[in-house]
């Protein structure tokens, strides 16, 4: 029997944690604030966002939402980066991926205040990461990292295959693993028998975008498998990126989808944006 790791308790425990620490901080006269901004009104996104406001609200990080149409030029958007960046008041900004076509991603987010980058998608934070200095990591790699520790699992010497190689998940993820003393694999579209590749893995992270992509044979008997893969089916029932079913008889420990790596993502925010208000 696989054990099925809870991310909804792990991120509610976690959220609890930082809501005490906020307290405290408050007491000594320090107080943390997260500013959203949202172009356009793309639905996943408007939800994502109110689900931030939510548990900013929960742990007492006072947030603000910048709304803005989705023909907002660049120039116009830069601004209210730069106007926030400046903002004493505000120790976080996160602007709400993706933006709409006519927008370069990349000059938004590198224009973000490395130290106010509390997504940690700012190349200075990602080239902090590589080198193992103090930064903002990328929320839903440095959830997973939490989600392995707080289950139980070591992750110092153990064969470590994360497939995928995102800037924001696969990449950062890898980095994680190899600071807490992994082995690490990086797999992606052009790996050669990706089956051999993924089946050494004792940690397994399957970050691919593919639904239920990773089945029992892609699967070491016993190994940790985290999903970070979030699709809604044609019957409107969400899965992940592994085969749950299959993967759940084969493995020692397995996130579902949803409620495993998704809560953590928020909750990692959240400890980022009181690590932002600290410094
Ligand atoms: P991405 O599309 O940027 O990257 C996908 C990666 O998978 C690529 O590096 C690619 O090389 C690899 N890949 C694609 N096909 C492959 C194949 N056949 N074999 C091996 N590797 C293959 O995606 P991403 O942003 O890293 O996100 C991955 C998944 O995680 C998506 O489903 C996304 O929705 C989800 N996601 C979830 C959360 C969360 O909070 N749970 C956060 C971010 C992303």
């Amino acid at each position: 029997m696989s054990q099925i790791i809870d991310g909804k308790a792990i991120a509610a425990q976690i959220k609890d944690e930082l809501k005490e620490e906020v307290m405290r901080m408050r007491s000594g006269g320090i107080s943390a604030a997260l500013a959203v901004i949202q172009v356009g009104r793309d639905p996943a996104s408007s939800i994502y966002v109110n689900n931030k406001k939510k548990a900013c609200e929960y742990v007492g990080i006072h947030s603000e939402v910048y709304e803005l149409p989705e023909e907002v030029s660049q120039e116009e958007l830069l601004a209210l980066v730069g106007r926030l960046n400046r903002d004493d008041k505000i120790n976080g900004i996160l602007v709400q991926l993706p933006l709409p076509g006519h927008i370069n991603e990349e000059s938004v987010i590198t224009a973000i205040s490395p130290k106010k980058d509390v997504d940690g998608f700012h190349t200075e934070n990602a080239g902090r990461l590589m080198v193992g200095k103090k930064g903002f990591i990328p929320c839903t790699p440095a959830g997973i990292i939490q989600l392995i520790k707080r289950s139980g699992f070591d992750i110092e010497g153990k064969e470590c295959v994360v497939i995928g190689r995102s800037n924001i998940v696969g990449k950062p993820m890898a980095a994680l693993l190899l600071q807490e003393n992994g082995t690490v694999t990086v797999a992606h579209s052009k790996t050669a028998h990706l089956k051999e590749v993924s089946s050494r893995a004792d940690i397994l992270v399957a970050a691919i975008g593919k639904p239920k992509f990773i089945t029992a044979d892609y699967v070491k008997e016993g190994a940790v498998v985290i999903d970070v893969g979030i699709h809604r089916m044609a019957d409107r029932k969400m899965c992940g990126d592994v085969d749950f079913d299959s993967v759940y008889k084969k493995a020692a420990a397995i996130t579902p989808v949803p409620g495993g790596v998704g809560p953590m993502t928020i909750a990692m925010l959240l400890c980022n944006c009181v690590e932002a208000a600290k410094r």
